[in-house]
């Protein structure tokens, strides 16, 4: 077996998680590729994210904060506003005075294009309509195989194909993603009347729904609508723009005096819909050769905003521990016991305040506490070895 470093990785699923992963792992000496099950790039489509400071400071450990600042648009401060439309709060938002840690929204398709440009630049293999189907675990390698017949083998193969993952099937097939409680509309509009600067993220606790917005340097709108109820309708096309969801939005809208009705009103058919998704605590992560990462592993509600910086944080972490520690076993071990309290808080923290309660939905006995934010910083930050247990740990 070859030293972790060295390894060869395959990873399955070129997502944010996915290709942020091979950018660490190359940089970590190992030898990596990308599966990813759509055709081609362009496919990308999709609603916009915010990365939070955290997410920011994981990304300056894989070197990519310029591709990724190259795109979309600096957030430093947070406003809050009731259904009145009264001001709250209005405070600066994450590490605001750092221009490399600064939150940032961007298009999840632009955040994906640039991580894989990078990863490209940088000569890492990215293969487009390699779709998983199956995968064998045996002691000398680990083969991914697709639905067109190609095969690939590696020493090790990180699952990181999102909520809906096949890696995970494979290995942990009782796992079910569970509906959160809310439904969650994203939309953009260049022509809204908005009186804010860029910059800022205007959150809004209204009657009907929890509402925020942005606006971009060039005066584009970006907002959404998380709203309680049912899930959406089986068969429901997510991810693809419709105008229709604007008459099921508005009415929940218009009774408040806030910004929100006016910037749905103004949205042509650029909006979508989704339902907020969760995975349940404990779900296996790991298992002989194979590790799951991203929403593969810890899918949460976006309520929290944080799903795109766990993933950008798992790529780190993962990265130091193949890079530190002398054999898998011990790596990944490590990496699940440095990630798991901290992507478990998150899914109960957003579930929390999807389902209209911010108290965890699940025993508190469930979960272990947070990393402390030095803790974290010490994690992320490359030139420090990653422990093979967290500070604490036993
Ligand atoms: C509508 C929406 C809004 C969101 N908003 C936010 C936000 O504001 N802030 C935030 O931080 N996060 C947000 N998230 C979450 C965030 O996008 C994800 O948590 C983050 O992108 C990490 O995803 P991932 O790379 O693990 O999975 P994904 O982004 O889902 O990527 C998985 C990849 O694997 C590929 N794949 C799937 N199956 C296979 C297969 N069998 N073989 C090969 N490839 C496969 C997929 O095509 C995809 O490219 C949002 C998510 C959604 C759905």
């Amino acid at each position: 077996m070859r030293r972790t470093d060295t390894a060869r990785v395959v990873v399955i699923g070129g997502g944010i998680a996915g290709t942020a992963a091979a950018l660490g792992l190359h940089k970590a000496g190992c030898d990596v590729a990308v599966y990813e099950a759509r055709p081609d790039a362009a496919e990308d489509i999709g609603a916009f994210l915010t990365l939070a400071s955290n997410g920011m400071r994981a990304l300056a450990q894989l070197d990519a904060t310029d591709a990724v600042t190259a795109v979309g648009f600096p957030l430093t401060s947070l406003r809050l506003l009731d259904g009145a439309g009264t001001e709250l709060t209005n405070a600066p938002l994450g590490e605001a005075a750092d221009p490399a840690l600064r939150y940032r929204c961007l298009r999840r398709g632009e955040l994906n294009a640039a991580l894989r440009d990078e990863a490209a630049r940088r000569g890492i293999r990215l293969c487009h309509g390699a779709r998983l189907e199956s995968v064998t675990d045996g002691p000398d390698g680990v083969t991914a195989r697709f639905l067109d017949g190609t095969t690939a083998t590696g020493d090790l193969l990180v699952g990181a194909d999102g909520l809906n993952s096949t890696v995970r099937r494979l290995i942990a097939p009782s796992v079910q993603p569970v509906y959160a409680g809310q439904r969650v509309f994203y939309g953009y509009t260049g022509t809204a009347p908005t009186t804010e600067g860029t910059g800022v993220i205007t959150m809004v606790r209204g009657s009907g729904a929890a509402f925020g917005y942005a606006v971009s340097p060039a005066g584009e709108s970006y907002w959404f609508a998380r709203v309680g109820g049912e899930p959406l309708p089986a068969g429901t096309p997510v991810g693809r723009p419709s105008g229709s969801w604007r008459e099921q939005l508005l009415p929940l809208l218009r009774p408040d005096h806030t910004p929100a009705a006016g910037l749905v009103e103004a949205t042509g058919d650029a909006i979508m819909v989704t339902d907020a998704t969760e995975l349940p605590l404990g779900t296996v992560w790991h298992t002989g050769r194979i590790l799951l990462i991203g929403d593969a592993a810890h899918a949460a509600s976006p309520a929290t905003g944080q799903g795109a910086s766990m993933a950008l944080e798992d790529a780190v972490v993962l990265a130091k521990a193949l890079r530190d520690l002398p054999d898998r076993h011990s790596a990944f071990a490590a990496y699940e016991r440095h990630r798991r309290p901290r992507a478990e808080h998150n899914i109960v923290v957003s579930g929390g305040i999807s389902r209209g309660s911010r108290t965890p939905a699940r025993p508190a006995a469930a979960m272990a506490p947070p990393v402390a934010p030095d803790e974290l910083v010490r994690q992320l930050a490359w030139d420090e070895p990653l422990p093979a247990a967290p500070a604490g740990d036993g």
